[in-house]
């Protein structure tokens, strides 16, 4: 077990991973602890959208676009596939309500250049012929692109450790140590090791990391269950998705703490290499509990039936779940809160695949500055003069 490192990184989810190759590539001497392997998480259940459209005007759509820019020269930047793909992204609606609320995204997605349209009945059944059921408009963006979950955490993982990194996976950490207000390393279950700085990219286990410095972090568990349909060739790429599904997705957690569930909405993705279809999925505040539901399960097939009958007749293969780490205040990231050397990369709630590039940028440089302020509107100012194109 190594003793030593530069930083300590708690969490081998796409977070974690992206934080250890960014803070590698700057030079630094990374131990990445994992308690089960590289993955095990929320990073690998989502169908991995990198989507714009998905989001409202703010820090997180800027921090998203900048994240694109990344994930664009991924592949080449840790040399293996990533699978990115821009396939399109169409909302739809089924309500005036769901048309006001789409305006009102465009609206902030235009204000910062993202080339989102308003589109109608018949555009959105141009641009997916599967659609049937109900649609009154939709919110298109053609620039909104997916990649392969699984090869963008592996690839951040391999590069990682090409560059130095070590990973310990199958270890959990168990405590930190803190000596004069500053930080000092972390206890793992193999062992301690030795570091300056100890980055808690824990996902939804984040807050438990939180309480072993004394910091309470805003992050609750928020559940998704997907449901995978069997591989076809003929279907249309493009993502569709219920604006209803939308507004499930901003609706914050209750703070009485009291499970809290949205009704399923259409969510369709096709994976472009393997041909398989992704329904959902759900935005539930349930706890811990990361298992599938019978009712939910069922709920995704019919609401997809509804609106593309003709998925109708391809097989179920399997189904998952997952805990997103929702917090209200959208991803947490940089200062913990905690003694000096304690930083946080989490909270990214449904956005954490899209994020992960521009999060491990962000924390590498954050950690660079060895304690002083780094607020995330100047580092994004910094990208924008650094490379005109992220605007
Ligand atoms: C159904 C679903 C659909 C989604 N769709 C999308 C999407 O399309 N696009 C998108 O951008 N995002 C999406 N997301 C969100 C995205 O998956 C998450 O935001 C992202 O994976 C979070 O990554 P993470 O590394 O922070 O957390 P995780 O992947 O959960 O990783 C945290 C890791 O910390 C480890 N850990 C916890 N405690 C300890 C400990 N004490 N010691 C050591 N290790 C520990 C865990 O084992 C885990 O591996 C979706 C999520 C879900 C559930």
């Amino acid at each position: 077990m190594l003793t030593r490192a530069d930083a300590v990184v708690i969490g081998g989810g796409v977070v974690g991973c992206a934080v250890a190759y960014y803070l590698s590539k700057a030079g630094a001497r990374v131990a990445l602890v994992e308690r089960s392997v590289v993955g095990s998480g929320a990073s690998s259940v989502n169908p991995g959208s990198i989507a714009m459209a998905t989001k409202k005007g703010g820090t997180v759509l800027e921090l998203a676009r900048a994240s694109q820019r990344l994930h664009e020269g991924l592949s080449a930047e840790l040399g293996t596939p990533t699978e990115y793909a821009v396939e399109g992204n169409l909302i739809v609606a089924e309500s005036e309500t769901e048309i006001a609320y789409l305006e009102e995204l465009a609206a902030g997605q235009r204000a910062v250049g993202v080339p989102v349209e308003l589109v109608d009945e018949q555009r959105c059944r141009e641009l997916n012929p599967l659609l049937r059921g109900r649609v009154l408009s939709g919110l298109y963006c053609a620039t909104d692109a997916h990649a392969n979950p699984f090869k963008v955490t592996q690839g951040f993982a391999d590069a990682a450790r090409n560059r130095g990194a070590q990973l310990f996976t199958g270890t959990a950490v168990e405590g930190i140590l803190v000596e004069a207000g500053h930080v000092t390393g972390v206890m793992t279950s193999r062992g301690n090791i030795e570091a300056p700085w100890v980055i808690n990219a824990a996902g939804a286990f984040a807050p438990m990391i939180g309480k072993m410095v004394g910091a309470t972090h805003d992050v609750v568990p928020r559940r998704g269950q997907i449901v995978v349909l069997e591989a076809t060739d003929a279907l249309p790429g493009i993502r569709v998705s219920g604006a209803s599904q939308l507004l499930a997705k901003h609706v914050a957690a209750p703070a009485d703490g009291r499970p809290h569930r949205t009704p399923i909405s259409l969510s369709y993705t096709r994976k472009p290499l393997s041909g398989t279809v992704l329904l959902g999925s759900t935005n539930e505040f349930v706890g811990y509990d990361s298992r599938n539901t019978r009712e939910v399960v069922a709920g995704i097939c019919e609401c997809a039936a509804r609106f593309m009958p003709e998925l109708g007749r391809l097989n179920v293969l399997r189904s998952w779940a997952g805990l997103r780490p929702y917090s209200s205040k959208g991803p947490l990231l940089g200062d913990g809160g905690g003694p000096a050397g304690y930083a946080v990369a989490t909270g990214h709630g449904g956005d954490g695949m899209a994020l992960s590039p521009v999060t491990g940028l962000y924390l590498s440089r954050y950690v660079g500055r060895d304690g002083e302020a780094y607020p995330v509107a100047q580092f994004l100012q910094d990208l924008k003069s650094a490379d005109g194109a992220i605007q």
